[in-house]
């Protein structure tokens, strides 16, 4: 068994993930460090942990040395599991009397399908706790130099994602809007398409070389980052050979990173 232990709690007790409960909890990005302190406790109390491939493998060093993982993301190319299996997963491990923690990449509630989870085991009466994580558009962002949110450059902000659940460009996304109301956009799984959405802001009025960042494998020791412009993102990605997860930010918050630039992870 681990020897990880929480300090007391200043105010009260830990919450005790009881037998029979479903805990959807974020893992924040990659950095272990990044956990809440909830979701520590959670990895110390679960006898079953199901997690998404994005979970970085290390952080689950801290489960139970007798927990049963339980992959539920895709790897090695192989597809992923249907979204209804993994929540009707949930709610069978829940139902057998188990203390089940669904452990997801970032935050729960971002991107992460945490919600149709969620909603799944409402439906079907089973008790759950949500423990927000730090999500990659904010935290990735943060170890590249570039604050989600400046005075003097943005007082908005867009989370996007690059593709909608046909695996297409998301076609209900007001592409004008986005391009002259928020100052930097900050895209979720855009590299498959980000010659397509580049395009789409380009012809709605964003100007082409308005500086990107993009950010692979934030937080985590391989962290990469490359800045571009819009117009030569997609084919400089392309050049270099990047692949997900990555992290795409849109605007003159790029360019704080010059100075704030602050992590250097040791390459090997
Ligand atoms: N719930 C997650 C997002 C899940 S969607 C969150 O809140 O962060 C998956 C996408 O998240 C990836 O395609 C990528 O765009 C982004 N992402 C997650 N972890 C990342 C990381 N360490 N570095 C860069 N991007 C990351």
């Amino acid at each position: 068994m681990n020897d990880i232990s929480l300090p007391p709690h200043p105010t009260g007790q830990w919450p005790e993930l009881a037998p029979g409960w479903v805990w959807l909890v974020g893992a924040g990005p990659g950095d272990p460090g990044l956990l809440t302190l909830n979701a520590l406790s959670a990895l110390r109390q679960a006898d079953v942990i199901v997690y998404d491939a994005l979970v970085e493998p290390a952080i689950l060093e801290w489960a139970r040395a007798d927990a049963e993982l339980i992959p539920a993301g895709k790897r090695g190319g192989r597809p992923s599991p249907k979204q209804r299996d993994i929540s009707l997963t949930l709610v069978e491990l829940a139902r057998a009397g188990r203390r089940v923690l669904r452990l997801k990449g970032g935050d729960p509630f971002v991107f992460g399908r945490g919600g149709e989870e969620a909603e799944t085991l409402a439906d079907s009466d089973v008790p759950f706790r949500i423990i927000p994580g730090i999500s990659a558009g904010i935290g990735g962002l943060a170890y590249a130099g570039i604050p989600a949110t400046h005075r003097d450059v943005n007082q908005t902000l867009t989370f996007l994602t690059g593709h909608d659940h046909t695996g297409k460009a998301p076609h209900a996304v007001n592409w004008a809007a986005i391009a002259t109301g928020s100052q930097v956009i900050v895209i979720y799984m855009g590299m498959k398409h980000l010659d397509e959405i580049a395009a789409k802001l380009i012809a709605a009025g964003r100007s082409a070389d308005e500086p990107v960042a993009i950010v692979i494998r934030a937080t985590t020791d391989d962290q990469t980052v490359l800045e571009t412009t819009l117009s030569a993102a997609a084919k400089e990605v392309g050049e270099a050979g990047l692949l997900a997860p990555a992290i795409i930010c849109i605007g003159r918050a790029v360019g704080l990173r010059d100075k704030l630039n602050w992590f250097n992870p040791a390459k090997s």
